[in-house]
């Protein structure tokens, strides 16, 4: 229930608390009509009745405004491309599972895009309890400005509590055009989410200032609470074949037919999604010194079939592409095996590699902060240690080939 009343009956049809209202709540049919899922009670409607015929509940606050304290669920929103679910929504699903257990919400994944049925038992065995299905041959584009459209209507009428959208190039235009939207709070590149233990609100944890500082934001008034996690920061949700969940069609052909923008062409740059998928990776940094010492990170990765990264410093001396940057401001890097090579080791580096299972860190500082992560530290000069590593395993690689 509203605790906004507006008494009708003396009602003279001016619009002006439709014009006065700071959320678009309400709009006139005949009569002012509240829309629920955009009142705040922020009271600006009160003061803007020429006969002041509107009241709100005086025990009332914000938090009890239907948009907040009626919303339910947590959503997750599905990266469906090339017919495959990408990991990042069962990482998503592992986060909201966890959300779940909390605050004893059920766990929705809204599956959107053309020909995507087939995922729902995975889904269902990642932990969702329900799953949306939007699905339109008009969606094979996976068009970001389409998908929001799609999304905003379903919160429209579900009311979750809580989104989560995969950080991803695409995941980050559906989440920014749908938070706008629906005028709600979004945190992007979240790194921990949590559910605050008494007022149940989602704490959207993140790296602040340069990463020196982890910043807690809180969405108090609106809802959904918008959250973005980029791939591989969270661990994937394990898989339970015994679950069971619900399965609902979402019908869309009134959305998906009126679109004005058109995909002529997409091309995929052949190195840019490489390093966030590679198991081993040779990262280079300031310390290579010399763009021709480069080849030396690209021989080692040839050896270890492995992929080159790169620091923001060796990306910014034009000595490797910004698709191999690790970091804050690149790419969320998980592999078996990450080898620093002349990289310090500052956060902004850090913050998107330490989950590395193994770390190898070759400086000529020996207390470079890269050796806090290091499992393994070689302490010396970078043009000496990589041709003896590549020598090393060239060697090995001859002997096996003679065996
Ligand atoms: C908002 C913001 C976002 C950022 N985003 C990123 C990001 O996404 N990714 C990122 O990497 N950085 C990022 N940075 C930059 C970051 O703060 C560091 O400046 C950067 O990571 C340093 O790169 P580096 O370690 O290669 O260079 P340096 O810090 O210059 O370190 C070079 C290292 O090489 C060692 N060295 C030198 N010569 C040799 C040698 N001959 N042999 C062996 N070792 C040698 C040195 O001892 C030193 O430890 C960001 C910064 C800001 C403010």
């Amino acid at each position: 229930m509203n605790p906004v009343k507006i008494q009708l009956a003396d009602c003279i049809q001016c619009g002006e608390c439709a014009s006065a209202c700071l959320y678009n709540a309400i709009y006139m049919d005949e009569y002012p009509v509240i829309d629920q899922s955009h009142c705040l009670l922020c009271k600006s409607c009160i003061n803007s009745c020429p006969l002041g015929l509107i009241s709100i509940e005086e025990t009332a606050t914000n938090e009890d405004a239907p948009c907040c304290s009626e919303a339910q669920g947590i959503w997750v929103l599905a990266e469906f491309r090339d017919g495959l679910i990408a990991p990042v929504t069962y990482e998503l699903l592992g986060a909201a599972r966890r959300l779940s257990d909390i605050s004893s919400e059920e766990v929705s994944v809204i599956l959107i895009g053309a020909s995507c049925k087939g995922h729902e038992e995975s889904l269902i065995a990642a932990g969702a309890n329900h799953i949306y299905i939007a699905e339109s041959s008009y969606l094979a584009d996976r068009l970001e400005e389409m998908i929001s459209e799609i999304l905003v209507e379903m919160v429209g009428k579900f009311r979750p509590n809580i989104l989560l959208i995969g950080a991803s190039h695409w995941g980050r235009g559906v989440s920014a055009r749908t938070a706008s939207i629906l005028h709600t709070g979004l945190t992007a590149d979240c790194t921990q989410l949590e559910i605050a233990p008494s007022s149940k609100r989602l704490l959207q944890i993140r790296p602040a200032f340069g990463g020196n500082l982890l910043a807690t934001i809180e969405t108090p008034l609106h809802r959904p609470q918008m959250a973005s996690v980029r791939p591989r920061v969270m661990t994937p949700a394990k898989l339970d074949h015994e679950r069971v969940g619900r399965i609902t069609k979402y019908d869309v052909r009134h959305l998906v037919t009126n679109n004005r923008v058109e995909l002529l062409a997409e091309e995929v740059m052949a190195s840019c999604s490489s390093v966030t998928d590679a198991s081993v990776l040779i990262a280079g940094g300031k310390g290579m010194q010399s763009k021709e010492n480069v080849r030396l990170l690209y021989k080692l990765a040839d050896l270890l079939g492995g992929k080159v990264a790169a620091s923001r410093a060796a990306v910014e001396a034009g000595w490797l592409p910004y698709e191999c940057q690790v970091g804050q401001t690149g790419q969320t890097v998980k592999p078996l095996l990450y080898i620093a090579c002349g990289i310090s080791g500052q956060v902004q580096h850090t913050v998107a590699m330490s989950e590395a299972q193994t770390i190898i860190a070759i400086n000529n500082d020996p207390y470079a902060p890269i050796f806090q992560y290091a499992d393994y530290g070689i302490i010396g000069n970078i043009s000496e240690i990589l041709p003896a590593l590549i020598q090393e395993l060239q060697g090995k690689a001859e002997i096996t080939e003679l065996c």
